[in-house]
């Protein structure tokens, strides 16, 4: 009979050492505990005949026993223990394997059966819009959102005040309930608590028994100099409160970077184009461009810039974050030819044409027009 065979039932040799034994039961118990399976019942009865083998097999004198005549010995009385062989959970070496197994399988898992159901609250987020000016020098900016907090009148219990709260009727205030199962007695968190060992008998008014309250707040958030457009900055314990007592979220806020009427942003370095007029550009000299400071910054343009040539100014772009160097601002240079010129200019630049052996362009001629406008109409 495979149930009657303890060494089979656990998966061990016959001559497995008590070592083994233990260690072949804790792991099929672990395996089909109840409160694993919810409640299925095969896994029941696994767990149950791990039970009985286990309590004959680790106890050397019904092991003896019934190694020697099997199941049927034990029944007989052979185990010395009365008739029922194994009525009750009496060994000793049992409570330990079970106050070890779950104790790991709890604390390691999250603790979900020793401490009350408490949770973290949600984090938030928050988007901010600065300047690049304000992002150079660091700002510190007005945050204005609503998150959940703790309710104020019942500190989160969500029981009226002094009076709201009364001991556990089921678990005597203890936060936890013993119940059998099969041969076994385990302790879980009380379902009607949830661990706290109170329940509410007047909910407060406040919250309506949530425990919690929504706030609007106003935090003033310090932007550190360096900001980049999507740097997202994390404040610890800002967002939501967490419910019974659970750690509260974080607040995420993401900096956005205003457009720049003149600069640009590369990682740390500027970007300005400078606009140089034909004769800058041709000829050469001192040209000044506007830095993030707000103060001018003289550069000398060699004769003969071409366009999308780009001058360093080394220090003279955004700090790197949390550090004391700067990068640098790239001047680009665009050259522009002119419209609209006075009569002076044309003339000059038709002078300037000829010494480059250009003809003056033809003038339109009066009765090109009149042959477009009657073709036109
Ligand atoms: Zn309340
Ligand atoms: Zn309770």
């Amino acid at each position: 009979m495979a149930t009657n065979d303890y060494y089979r039932t656990l998966g061990v040799a016959r001559n497995a050492s008590e070592q083994e034994i233990k260690t072949a039961f804790r792991k099929l118990a672990l395996k089909h505990h109840p409160d694993r399976n919810d409640g299925n019942k095969e896994s029941e009865a696994r767990f149950k005949e791990a039970g009985e083998a286990y309590e004959v097999l680790s106890n050397p004198e019904k092991r003896r026993i019934y190694d020697q005549f099997g199941a049927e010995g034990l029944r007989a009385g052979g185990g010395g223990r009365g008739p029922g062989g194994f009525g009750g959970f009496q060994n000793a070496d049992m409570g330990d394997i079970f106050g070890d197994i779950f104790d790991n399988l709890f604390t390691d898992a999250g603790g979900g059966h020793r401490r009350p159901r408490s949770r973290r609250g949600a984090d938030l987020k928050y988007a901010t819009e600065i300047s690049l000016e304000e992002a150079f020098a660091g700002v510190k900016v007005p945050v204005n959102f609503d998150r959940t907090e703790v309710c104020g009148a019942c500190g989160g219990t969500g029981a009226r005040p002094k009076t709201g709260l009364k001991k556990c009727p089921t678990c005597r205030g203890a936060g936890r309930v013993q119940y059998a199962q099969g041969f076994f007695s385990f302790s879980q968190t009380c379902p009607d608590c949830g661990g706290q060992g109170e329940v509410v008998t007047a909910p407060c008014v406040e919250c309506g028994g949530s425990g919690q309250e929504k706030k609007s707040v106003s935090l003033n958030i310090k932007i550190p100099a360096g900001a980049d457009d999507g740097t997202t900055l994390r404040v610890s314990g800002a967002g939501d409160a967490g419910l019974k007592g659970g750690d509260s979220g974080d607040l995420y806020v993401q900096v956005r970077l205003k457009h720049h009427p003149h600069f640009e942003r590369d990682g740390v370095d500027l970007l300005y184009s400078c606009g140089l007029t034909v004769a800058q550009a041709a000829l050469g000299g001192d040209v000044q461009v506007p830095s993030i400071e707000g103060e001018k910054v003289t550069i000398k343009i060699p004769p003969g810039t071409q366009y999308g040539k780009v001058f360093r100014i080394r220090d003279k772009g955004m700090p790197h974050p949390g550090g004391k160097q700067r990068g640098d601002l790239l001047v680009k240079a665009v050259v522009e030819v002119p419209t609209d010129l006075t009569p002076r200019q044309t003339e000059l630049l038709e002078e300037l044409g000829k010494t480059f052996g250009h003809e003056p362009p033809a003038k339109e001629k009066e009765e090109d027009k009149s042959f477009f406008k009657k073709i036109l109409g």
